[in-house]
Parts: structure tokens; sequence; C-alpha cells
């Protein structure tokens, strides 16, 4: 199994649950601790910092249609992406009111994993046997634990889902303002439906004590520390640079070559299967430099072909999330970063009782569609208090993400030399599908927000915020310029 994220663990956990022998190795080191985290995002150490730890591996796009390149962030340790993902917040060490360039600067704060599973429809419009709602439905009961108990959902799973135990303090107003403009509010969006025209309260993923918990923990710790430990070998710190191949049979693939360390060079041999589970970017990387993509990439790229299969890398499929952000009077509860500081703040953290580390990035998830009449959603909004992306003299900021469900643009993936350690090329392709049909529902879902600011005639609370500034500008970290294009020509 190679790579120990999302998909490895517990695909590794369950085979050896069936008896098989397994080695996982993965590139990056153990997971940090609540402590270590901690100790990331106290004033002394900041994003940077903890990028260069390697948690996350980092590189640039290319340029999307506009000459934007985006940043990609995805982890790398024992638990891949789970180390990372989910509540990335960045927030500022100096109040706004003491703003200047000198003075400013910013640090991140890890928090729990939102939890969602996707529209039945997204599985079952597959089309791929085994990978149907009703065949996958059970893997995500048997995995779940949910805090309370709750109808449809497991209770004995390794991943323990519950709602957050510090909420954002504007969430309740906004849920109401989302059902005044016709929303349907449910009280669980995580059993399989994502309908157009409905919202709920996210709830996270997270540990019994009400810390984030990563892949790792959840499904490899358990059996480490079982009886089946002795089917279980992880590796860590090793990066697999190539899949071998039966010189004799050369379609059948029997181990894989590793360097750990960056230096020492190794091989395994298997009995059954090699399963590559290293990532949206990490797998065709893979495959690509053991010989297996389009030909005319691997040769540009100096990687001698073994394996024509064409689509390797070619159907990215990139989510573009853009971000309207609106400016208030005054600083939230849940923005006062001074409790970064407070002691007393971080010892309820970490005794799980919530508190103001606990506050989730994101408080509710509404999905809609361009077409009302619609069955499967286009977008979703977010709803989130403190925005990384405020780079302003401004009090307080927060934000609804528009974010396209299922855009019909696609990007790719490519190795661009032999070398396993040189970044892949990646092309996001967002909004470059020919009909427009990403630019058409990114807009609707911008013309959506747009009258959660201006209908304000039921709530007070925010009017207040939404509406005595209408200073509202827009911000976008995917979409970038297009965006404002868009917004330009098709709504303003
Ligand atoms: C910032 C961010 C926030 C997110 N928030 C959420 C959220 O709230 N909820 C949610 O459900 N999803 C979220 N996601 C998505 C989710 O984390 C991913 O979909 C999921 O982790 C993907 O699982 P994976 O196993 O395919 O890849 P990963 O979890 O990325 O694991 C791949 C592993 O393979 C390793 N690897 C790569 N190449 C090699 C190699 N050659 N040899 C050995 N090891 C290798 C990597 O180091 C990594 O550990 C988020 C993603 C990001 C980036």
């Amino acid at each position: 199994m190679i790579g120990a994220g999302n998909a490895g663990c517990p695909v590794a956990a369950g085979l050896v649950g069936q008896g098989y022998s397994v080695l996982l190795v993965e590139d990056g080191k153990a997971p940090a601790t609540e402590q270590d985290i901690l100790d990331q995002i106290s004033p002394r150490l900041g994003f940077d910092q903890w990028v260069k730890d390697s948690t996350a591996y980092t590189y640039n796009t290319d340029e999307d249609l506009l000459g934007n390149r985006q940043q990609i962030l995805h982890g790398r340790g024992l638990g891949g992406t789970t180390l990372i993902n989910g509540g990335v917040r960045e927030i500022f060490l100096q109040p706004f009111s003491s703003y200047s360039s000198s003075s400013f600067s910013d640090v991140l704060l890890l928090h729990p994993q939102l939890y969602t599973r996707p529209d039945d429809q997204d599985f079952d419009n597959w089309g791929i046997s085994f990978w149907d709602s009703a065949s996958v439905n059970p893997f995500f009961v048997e995995m779940e634990t949910y805090v309370p108990a709750t109808s449809g959902h497991g209770t004995s799973g390794p991943v323990r889902i519950q709602a957050p135990l510090t909420s954002q303090s504007l969430e309740d107003d906004i849920l109401g303002f989302l059902e005044g403009i016709d929303f349907d509010i449910v009280d669980d969006g995580t059993s399989g439906s994502a309908a157009p025209g409905t919202a709920f309260k996210v709830k996270y993923v997270r540990q019994e004590n009400g810390q984030r918990l990563d892949a790792f923990t959840a499904f490899i710790v358990p059996i480490l520390e079982s009886v089946s430990s002795s089917l279980l070998t992880v590796v860590s710190n090793t990066r697999a640079t190539e899949i071998l191949f039966n010189e004799g049979t050369p379609n059948v693939v029997i181990g894989a070559h590793f360097l750990t360390g960056g230096k020492n060079s190794w091989r395994a041999f298997v009995n059954h299967e090699v399963i590559i589970s290293a990532g949206t970017f990490g797998t065709p990387k893979l495959l690509q430099l053991s010989g297996i993509g389009a030909s005319a990439d691997l040769v540009n790229a100096g990687i001698t072909p073994r394996v024509s299969l064409p689509q390797v890398g070619k159907n990215l499929i990139a989510r573009p999330l853009s971000l309207l952000a609106f400016s208030g009077t005054e600083l939230l509860p849940d923005q006062d970063i001074s409790q970064l500081a407070n002691t007393t703040a971080i010892e309820q953290f970490l005794s799980g009782a919530g508190g103001w580390y606990s506050i989730p990035i994101d408080g509710l998830i509404g999905f809609g569609a361009t077409n009302p009449a619609a069955s499967l959603s286009d977008f979703m909004i977010q709803f989130t208090t403190v925005q990384p992306f405020f780079y302003l003299p401004i009090p307080t900021a927060f934000g609804f993400p528009c974010l396209l469900n299922h855009p019909v643009s696609r990007g790719f993936v490519t190795a661009v030399s032999a070398n396993p350690f040189d970044d892949p090329r990646v092309f996001s392709g967002i909004f470059t599908d020919t009909e427009g049909v990403d630019l058409t529902n990114m807009a609707a879902c911008i013309s959506l927000v747009s009258r959660v600011r201006n209908n304000n005639k039921n709530c007070f609370y925010f009017y207040y915020y939404f509406c005595l500034q209408p200073s509202f500008f827009l911000f976008s970290f995917s979409a970038g310029r297009l965006l404002l294009q868009v917004v330009w020509k098709r709504w303003l």
C-alpha cells in the first residue's frame, strides 16, 4: 500500500482485518500531536514554518485562463491530507486597530475536519459496479460513530462525528436567514442527500476528547495496538519511486522501488497486489514515473513508456471556490485573536472542553442549483466568520465561500521528469469548459449570496453586520480576476 492517507489507511486496515499481510509505505512522517500543532500556531511560528516542517506538499499550478497560478497544498505524513484538512484557518496576530504592514503577521489554526457524505446521486451517476450508493453507504455507516447516536448512522466505527463543541456566533442568525429565503433547514445533511435548496449545520470529525482525528490514528493505530499487529508493517519517511514489473509478463506488477530518507534504496515484492493510494497528485505521478500513462507525455518527461494508458492524470476535477466576503463594524467573539495567547482557552481546548480554539471554520452548508427544478446541486455555499485573506484594516470579516459541486471543466497532472522529487505539473482547468457551464453556476451562486446580503428585513442582527457598512468586496483565491469578470458581466 503506497500512501498512508485518507484512502490508504482504511484500505490497509480492511485488508489486515481479512487476514492479509500489508506493508504500508508513506513518504512523510508521523502526525503532529495536538501540542505540536499548538506550538506551531503559537506566535513563535507561522504558516510558512509549518509548511517547511514538511507536513504538506506545496507547489504552484500552471497559469489558468487568466494567468493566475494557485498554490496547491496537500498533506504528507502518516494520515496524509487528514493531517491538515478541514480547517486551516489563518488568523492575524495583530489586532486590526494596530494594523501596519511591518507589525503584521499571521498564524495557522487547525480545526477539525468537516464531515459530509456525498449525495447518493454522485455515486449512482458514476455508473461503476459496486460504487453505487447502495453498495458504498454501508461502509460509511461502518466507519462512523455519531455522537449523539443518529438514525441512519453508525455507532461503533473508528471515526467520531459530532457537532462543534463551540459554534460560530452568527450561525443561528444566518441559518434563520437562509430559511427566510426558502431554504429547507435539515437536521442531518450527511445522510446521502444534498438536494438544492437545503442547508444544515456542519458536523465535524473529532476524537473522544474533542480534538482532531487523522486517518492513521483512526484506522491504523488500533491495529498496531492489537493482536493483528504482526500482519501490518508501517514504514514512513519513504517515497515509492517506481512500480516494478515482471519482465517476463510485462503488465504484471511484482512490487515497488523505494527511497528512505531520500537516499536509502530498497525494493519490496508482493504476493498479491501493489495498491497506490498516493493522493490526487501523487498517484498519477507515480504511475507516470513507472512508465504508465500517455506515451507522448512520458517521452517529453524523459520516461520510457511501458503501458499506454492515455487517461492517467487527465481527469483532474478542480472545484473553484470564490469567497464573497463582507466587512462588519465590530469585532465578533470568534475573531478575538487575543484569545490565542489565553492559556485558559488552550487548556480548555486540550482538555476536550471546546472553547475558542474549537470554533469551526465553517458552520453551515447550503446547496443550490442554477435550475431551481434540478435534483442535483450545482454549487454549495458555506458560512465562515474568520477569513485568512483580508490584509486590510477592517474590524471584522466574514464570508460565504461559493464552491462548485460538479464542475465540468477538466485539468491534468503530469510528471515533468524521471526524478521522483520533482513536483508534477498541474493544470487546474477551472472554467475551461466550452459551454461556460461552470461560469454560469458560479454566477448563480454569487447571485444567491447577494440575496443573503440584500435581504435584511427579517433580521436586525444581520442587517447590523451586513448592511450598515456596505463596503462589500469580493475576493477569490481560486477564480481570481476571472470571477470579477463574471460578476461584472452577469450579475452587476
Ligand atoms: C486544505 C484541505 C482541506 C480539506 N478539508 C476537508 C474536509 O474538511 N473534509 C473532507 O472530507 N475532506 C477534506 N479535504 C479533502 C481530503 O483531505 C482528501 O480528499 C483526502 O485526504 C484524500 O485522501 P487520499 O488518501 O486520496 O490522499 P491523501 O490523504 O493526500 O494521502 C496521500 C498520501 O500519499 C503519500 N504519498 C504521495 N506520494 C507518495 C509516494 N510516491 N510514496 C509514498 N507515499 C506517497 C502522501 O505523503 C500522503 O500521505 C481537504 C483537503 C485539503 C487539501
